[in-house]
């Protein structure tokens, strides 16, 4: 059932999940940013410019059967993303690539160790201990896991980025941009780091609530509800997960469900 507030209505959060929301959104700009300080020093002279020139060359006539191009555009697309993406990759030979995924590492740690603290906090009802971003101090690290997610997360990111990159650069030659717009175009879409936020902030997002289930099941909690959260409506899938509480916790659909999910968990039954 869709169209209903959310659970957690974030503009008007109180006590322990006001302080588990604010150390979330914590820890999720401070990856943000240092995520995003990493990635533009490595993509800083990347240059597209074959790319370019390739896609203005193959820019679809117009007219002609509208499946046909319909067609044409999705393959355009897919094969300008592919040749993005190619590009994109060598920046994993870059210099700067380490300290990229180191940065993205730590930042799943905090998130998983901070997590883990919230889950504690909502099964106590008490904020101790969540005005503390912590470190490194996820007791329960492991680093080739860690480095694993971190190049999954990247991989994501560069993927999605060439889809973005590929999209823009499509719809501008078809308005009839001129080589330096496209060239400026593609600039932007490589540095602005909005593809780097929505990966960043999602991958966190699973850590940091599969870290609040680590602690449920550490204190003996046996069935989780899925908790909705969020600005003024509740998304049909979230809406769902919710009515379906409450979950075993073996089998609880871990938040986010999608970008820009902002829902979580908590021990079956509680009060919200
Ligand atoms: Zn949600």
């Amino acid at each position: 059932m869709a169209d209903r507030a959310p659970t957690l209505n974030l503009g008007a959060l109180s006590g322990v999940w006001a302080s588990v929301y604010a150390l979330r959104d914590r820890l999720e700009a401070a990856a943000d940013r240092e995520v995003i300080a990493e990635w533009r020093s490595v993509v800083e002279g990347l240059d597209l410019t074959d790319v370019i020139a390739t896609v203005e060359q193959s820019a679809p006539a117009a007219g002609g059967d509208p499946a046909a191009a319909a067609l044409r555009r999705r393959h355009l697309q897919q094969v300008t993303a592919a040749a993005v993406l190619a590009r994109l990759t060598m920046v994993t030979r870059a210099p700067g690539w380490p300290a990229l995924i180191a940065v993205l590492v730590a930042a799943l740690r905090r998130a998983r160790a901070a997590g883990q603290r919230a889950g504690h906090a909502v099964g106590d009802g008490s904020d101790d201990g969540l005005d503390d971003d912590g470190q490194d101090d996820d007791a329960s690290g492991d680093d080739a896991r860690d480095q694993v997610s971190a190049y999954d997360v990247a991989a994501a990111a560069l993927k999605a980025l060439a889809a973005v990159v590929a999209r823009q650069l499509l719809a501008a030659v078809a308005g009839g941009s001129s080589t330096s717009a496209l060239a400026s175009l593609v600039a932007t879409a490589l540095s602005d780091g909005l593809v780097w936020t929505l990966t960043v902030t999602t991958a966190l997002g699973v850590v940091f609530t599969t870290g609040m289930g680590t602690a449920y099941a550490a204190r003996g909690v046996l069935q989780f509800d899925f908790v909705t959260a969020g600005d003024a409506s509740v998304c049909a899938t979230c809406a769902d997960a919710e009515d379906a509480n409450p979950y075993p916790a073996a089998s609880v659909p871990f938040p986010p469900l999608h970008p820009n999910c902002r829902c979580s968990i908590e021990p079956a039954g509680s009060e919200d």
